[in-house]
């Protein structure tokens, strides 16, 4: 179902005969037809006309120095707003630093489009060996939930609405739109192409559950002695805070947040069980997963984290989720926001709370880590090290609970999801399904962008080294992002040493002292050198103050820090050690 939309002036029929358009105009009405307003894109052949011709048109293009961060920063803008992020780059080389963040958003069920300019179709297919020639759709096919190539100026309309609907309808994911260089130039009659301008209608339409699998899963639960609440991101994705909440407090059922669900419900809520992780997870008997897989991340699903036997409830949109890695018992597939409020009003107000013994060890095991953490937290050791530098971050999120907070390293990502409490939903975005680094400064942007809030990136230094060059991105656009470098010398720490005594240092290590506060000044930012949790604390109060983009140099203990962080198990060689 489509509307036929009106988007120029009209003019008189005669006028209007005798007018033409081309493709470029065309990208720019559609988008602006499903009131898309912000493009993330690096400029250059073909499409730099595409970018001056959406800013001259009222759209905001936020130019980055490298395809792959503006391509994070459009996914990251997608999973805040329910609507596409737009990526748009250049031919061939531009089009594949894209695709990673392209990947990377199917991965995560991030909705985004990456639109690419793109050599001629006919030079291309008969390799014939033209400028930047790629066979580019072939090439996205694999890491994107769906790739179209339009070839006709009035295919512009149904093309970008297919592309808007593949990517947020049902399990939302990366979609690749490839525009060749001709069909920009091509002109068209006017009035055709006005009508052929396509307003996408529902774009994610709800999914009811069968009554029957909402049933099945509350029986279930009736006879849990030890129930377990999962969110994931896709729960926060599904923006059902409201449904979420009532489901887990009229169940008084315990509940744990995956890292970028965290803030849901507030980490401080009495339910939650985040400091009880490993306990629960391995003793709960039902286990009800909203919108979070069980793969890598929930150690799939079996094995010792998940020790005692259990059965599950999932919720996903995904059908074929179900079962991925072990049986799911009750299946409710649909959206979150129809199956939570579902499952809501078969609770309704007396639903038998799981039995008391269960919530009595839950909160004992709670209360014995927090105070563990709390008595980490407290020491001051010199140099600084990870757990005195993020008391400091703690408190500061504490304070600022609106603010967003993008995380990436290995120790660093580890120890900040851990320590550092979130209070709002759809504010902490990190290395996601992949684990992977290089999102920092993309995600920062794009969470500046969408929600014109403060953005505290918290990045371990060699997390922050793929997207370092962003910091004038950040610059150029003013963007109210204060990046943290948890700076310990090298990659997990610096302290190794080349076994060869040779001139190159260890693979792991980077230049000593390194002052990257000095980068963000080259581009008038302002920077921070702090050695002590006294120095961050003032100098990160000061930066959010200022709204000003500003890095702070955070030395900590070159010693610190783990191998790997806490993926040892994921490292061949230190698990090969410990067998
Ligand atoms: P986490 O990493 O936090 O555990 P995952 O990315 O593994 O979360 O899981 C997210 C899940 O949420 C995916 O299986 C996806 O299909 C599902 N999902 C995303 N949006 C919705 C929605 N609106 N309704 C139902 N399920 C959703």
């Amino acid at each position: 179902m489509a509307d036929v939309l009106e988007i120029r002036p009209q003019e008189s029929a005669e006028e209007n005969a005798q007018q033409t358009t081309d493709g470029f105009h065309l990208v720019i009405d559609a988008l602006k037809a499903n009131d898309i307003d912000t493009i993330f894109g690096l400029v250059g052949i073909p499409i730099t006309d595409l970018a001056r011709l959406a800013q001259a048109e009222g759209m905001r293009f936020i130019g980055f120095r490298h395809e792959q961060h503006a391509g994070h920063a459009a996914a990251i803008a997608g999973y805040m707003t329910q609507k596409p992020g737009i990526c748009l780059t250049v031919s061939a080389p531009g089009f594949l630093n894209g695709l990673t963040a392209l990947a990377n958003a199917t991965t995560n069920c991030f909705p985004m489009i990456l639109i690419s300019g793109s050599s001629e179709r006919e030079i291309v297919d008969l390799q014939q060996g033209d400028y930047e020639e790629m066979d580019q759709l072939n090439a996205a096919k694999p890491y994107a939930k769906a790739a179209y190539r339009v070839l006709h100026a009035e295919d512009i309309g149904i093309g970008l609405a297919r592309a808007i609907r593949a990517a947020v309808s049902g399990r939302p994911g990366g979609v690749y739109l490839d525009l060749p260089a001709k069909l920009l130039s091509q002109t068209i009659d006017a009035v055709k192409a006005k009508q052929s301008l396509v307003r996408v209608i529902d774009a994610a339409p709800r999914q009811l559950p069968a009554p029957d699998s909402v049933k099945r899963a509350i029986d279930l639960l009736k006879g849990a002695k030890r129930p377990l609440v999962l969110l994931g991101k896709g729960a926060a994705y599904s923006q059902a805070d409201k449904e979420i909440r009532a489901f887990i407090e009229k169940t008084g059922i315990p509940y744990l947040p995956m890292s970028m669900a965290k803030g849901l419900l507030p980490d401080t809520h009495e339910q939650s069980a985040s400091a009880a992780r490993s306990f629960v997870l391995a003793e709960s008997d039902v286990v009800v997963l909203i919108g979070a897989r069980l793969n890598w991340l929930l150690s799939h699903g079996k094995g010792k984290t998940w020790g005692k036997p259990k059965q599950f409830v999932q919720i996903d949109i995904s059908a074929q989720e179900m079962d991925s890695n072990v049986a799911i018992a009750a299946p409710i597939v649909g959206d979150i926001g129809s199956c939570v409020a579902s499952l809501v009003d078969q609770v309704g107000d007396n639903f038998p709370q799981p039995p008391k013994e269960w919530l009595d060890a839950v909160s004992e095991k709670k209360n014995t880590n927090l105070q563990k953490m709390a008595a980490t937290l407290a020491k001051n050791p010199s140099p600084m090290n990870f757990h005195s530098a993020l008391r400091v971050l703690r408190d500061i999120v504490k304070a600022n609970p609106d603010i967003n907070v993008v995380n990436e390293g290995a120790n660093t990502l580890d120890y900040a999801r851990a320590i550092i409490d979130m209070y709002q939903p759809r504010k902490r975005f990190d290395s996601g399904t992949w684990g992977v680094m290089g999102i920092g400064m993309g995600f920062a942007i794009g969470a500046a962008v969408t929600s014109g809030k403060p953005v505290l990136a918290i990045e371990g230094d060699s997390a922050f080294g793929f997207s370092g060059m962003e910091l004038e991105t950040i610059c150029r656009y003013d963007l109210p992002v204060c990046t943290i470098i948890f700076n310990n010398n090298g990659v997990y720490r610096g302290t190794d040493v080349n076994p060869t005594g040779g001139k190159d240092v260890a693979p792991t290590v980077f230049v000593k002292d390194a002052r990257y506060d000095k980068m963000i000044e080259a581009f008038g930012g302002i920077g921070y050198n702090v050695t002590t949790p006294e120095e961050l604390d003032k100098a990160v109060k000061e930066a959010i103050a200022s709204g000003k983009p500003t890095l702070i140099n955070a030395v900590i203990d070159e010693a610190a820090g783990t191998e790997s962080g806490r993926l040892t198990n994921l490292n061949p060689q230190s698990a090969a050690m410990k067998k």
